[in-house]
């Protein structure tokens, strides 16, 4: 079989290994799997035990020959605004890196090690998914805080989810026919985590997560944007430390905390049954959403495609209609018959001749980052 070179993408995360055998020309996954509780009872011991199995797995597929690896590692700081190959170095860099992304790097830097142990004759890349979100202007990336004590921590906004709003992007502009250098855009990637981006011609210039995944948006269990006194106050009187409140803010919050669900789908069957804190958790997430298309029309000064993606970006119409109700009059409007419709492939919503393109375009980081791994590894 003439098959075209096929490159393992790796996503180490603390408790689990995803991983997918993919060939980065046509997008054809040829396998996939996750190795689930690492480190944890009944599962396996560490994560080189869990990239062993994931590699395993392989040998039962069809010409299981790896050409090179691509890593997600969630923060690349200053350091990495582009996909980079896996060397000693490298991962020296991401190691230091650690304080910025405490629960996702050491996993993410894990798989690397491993994988160039158990891999050592084919290229590793490292995709970032901070790197799309390198361009942002200091205007937009600067927090109004001390410059020294910011310098010396690294406090900036980096944004997340990069990988998913460049191929996004690129994906709109090929959907409505038009080169990306010539559009300006609104992505919003809205999935468990969620995040929105303004793209001008292909380059991102703002994004609503900033030094960690936790600003921006509402999501399934963030609280997004809160004002930061929140965390004075209630270390002074209510006495939580730093765990606690990071916890209270990135897990307990967001859809979570305000209906007790962070499944979309969950969320609307409470509303069907009447709860009244469900029904605020999504006003709540319509408005912030609505609040955030507003500001990046003004920082783009106009737009031509708005994209939804994502678990609750690509299925939730009603989400992808309220975010945008009321829009009528800044030429954003989403044709009901369009958006009620149920499929895989990226589409227009808005109606025929509307002045800005409200599309749902679906994402695949596994693929962009198989074909940034190739890109790199063929280099
Ligand atoms: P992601 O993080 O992109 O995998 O998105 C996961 C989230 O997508 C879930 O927590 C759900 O809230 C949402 N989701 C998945 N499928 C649906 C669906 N059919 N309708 C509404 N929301 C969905």
């Amino acid at each position: 079989m003439g098959s075209s070179p096929r490159v393992l993408v790796v996503n180490s995360g603390s408790s689990s290994l995803k991983y997918q055998l993919v060939e980065p020309e046509d997008g054809t996954v040829v396998a996939k799997g996750i190795v689930e509780k690492i480190g944890e009872p009944g599962g396996v011991p560490d994560h080189e035990a869990a990239l062993r199995e994931a590699i395993e797995s392989l040998r039962g597929v069809d010409n299981p020959e790896i050409f090179a690896v691509g890593h997600r590692v969630v923060h690349g700081g200053s350091s990495f605004g582009e996909p980079v190959l896996a060397d000693d170095d490298v991962v020296a860099k991401i190691h230091e890196l650690i304080p910025l992304a405490p629960l996702h790097n050491p996993a993410n830097v894990r798989g690397i090690e491993v994988g160039r142990e158990l891999l050592p004759h084919v290229p590793h890349v490292v995709v970032f998914d901070t790197a799309f979100f390198h361009t942002l202007p200091e205007a937009a990336a600067t927090y109004a805080i001390d410059t020294e004590v910011a310098r010396e921590h690294g406090i900036r906004r980096y944004g997340f989810h990069g990988t998913s709003h460049q191929f996004v992007a690129h994906a709109a502009a090929e959907l409505v026919g038009r080169p990306v250098e010539e559009i300006d855009q609104i992505v919003c990637h809205l999935g468990n985590g969620a995040s929105v981006s303004a793209v001008k011609g292909g380059v991102a210039v703002e994004t609503s997560m900033g030094l960690t995944p936790l600003e921006g948006l509402v999501m399934g269990t963030r609280s997004g944007d809160v004002d930061a006194g929140i965390v004075f106050h209630l270390a002074r009187t209510a006495g939580m430390g730093v765990d606690e409140l990071d916890e209270l803010l990135n897990r307990r919050s967001g859809i979570k905390g305000l209906a007790g669900v962070n499944d979309f789908r969950e969320l609307h069957r409470l509303i069907g049954e009447g709860s009244e804190e469900a029904r605020l958790a999504l006003d709540v997430y319509l408005h912030r959403l609505r609040k955030y298309v507003g500001a990046y029309l003004a920082v783009l000064g106009g737009v031509d495609v708005i994209s939804f993606t994502a678990g609750v970006g690509e299925n939730d119409d009603v989400v992808r209609a309220g975010a945008l109700a009321g829009l009528e009059r800044l030429g954003i409007e989403v044709d009901p018959t369009r958006n009620a419709e149920r499929s895989k492939q990226a589409r227009v919503i808005s109606p025929e001749g509307a002045p800005v393109t409200v599309a749902v375009v679906p994402t695949n980081e596994e693929l962009a980052i198989a074909r940034q791994t190739i890109a790199l590894a063929q280099d």
